[in-house]
């Protein structure tokens, strides 16, 4: 019988993935490889020649057919990297995406800018890869996260404890802010966070099926324009911000116009920014509260 080494399975999947249009081939077949072998990405390298075993290769099998159907990857080994952190994911939430990188980066660069403890509030927080990773890289700091979808914040549970965070992100499930005031009072934040949904159903209609099929479409759908979220954020923000108080939304790749004039025309932001991301699309939106007169 025919024997698989990882080297001839790695370019056998990278070919099979490159047939089916599957994104990245080579890159997803690495990973799909390392889940089914139980071993590292580099082990792939230093371990070429291995023979791998029957049984393994009927779950790679299983595995390689499923993704070749779209399946994102990182559904089917259950977990992804963002911001150098491992998240644990299941179909229940959005796979966190290196764009929203961005909004934490500057989330922290904020934050050192500041004295004392400070409060932090997470929406739509989904697998909680937000949260995490600004308060794994900001220690003074205590986050309240909200979502709607309580398998999700599931999910968030279960990375926030395997980051050992659970003394300082709090989870609450509800719309938006509606939970935060029945958690927090009447305590105001220092940073409001948030990579809400914001696809258009038009541009719903046009996503990748990896994304499509397979995402919750409540994590990206936010009406006709995309923007039924970020409005009502943007009406609501204000009340839960300290004075000089900041908040960062992450924006879709054309938005940048829409959501300068929104947060401007609320009257209660001063310091209205668009920034744009490494593929120089429109991705963050940037506001600091105006002192109350
Ligand atoms: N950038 C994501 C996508 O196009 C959307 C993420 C979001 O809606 N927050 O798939």
């Amino acid at each position: 019988m025919e024997s698989w080494t990882i080297q001839k399975l790695l370019n056998w999947v990278t070919e099979y993935f490159t047939g089916k249009s599957v994104d990245s081939p080579r890159l997803s077949a690495e990973w799909l490889l390392c889940y089914a072998l139980g071993i590292k990405r580099i082990e792939l390298y230093t371990q070429f020649n291995k023979i791998v075993g029957q049984e393994q290769l009927l779950q790679l099998h299983e595995l390689v057919k499923r993704a070749g159907t779209h399946e994102p990857i990182a559904y089917l080994t259950g977990k992804k990297e963002f911001y150098s952190l491992e998240f644990e994911i299941t179909k229940d939430c959005l796979i966190p995406r290196p764009e929203t990188e961005l909004l934490v980066e500057r989330a922290i660069e904020f934050l050192r800018t500041r004295n004392g403890e400070q409060f932090i509030c997470d929406l739509c927080t989904g697998c909680g890869c937000v949260a995490v990773a600004i308060a794994r890289n900001f220690a003074n700091c205590r986050i309240v996260a909200t979502d709607i979808s309580d398998t999700a914040l599931a999910i968030a549970e279960k990375n926030i404890a395997r980051h050992g965070l659970m003394n300082r992100i709090k989870l609450l499930q509800g719309d938006l802010f509606e939970p935060v005031i029945a958690g927090l009072g009447p305590a105001k934040f220092d940073l409001i966070v948030c990579n809400p949904p914001y696809v258009s159903e038009p541009d719903y209609e046009k996503l990748t099926p990896n994304v499509k099929d397979f995402e919750p479409k409540s994590a990206l759908a936010a009406g006709q324009d995309g923007l039924d979220i970020i409005k009502r954020i943007i009406a609501d923000a204000s009340r839960h911000l300290k004075p000089t108080g900041i908040l960062m939304l992450e924006i879709g790749n054309e938005q940048g116009n829409e959501v300068q004039k929104l947060l401007e025309t609320a009257g209660c932001f001063s310091d209205v920014k668009i920034e744009k991301d490494y593929s120089n699309l429109d991705r963050l939106a940037v506001a600091v509260a105006k002192p109350a007169k």
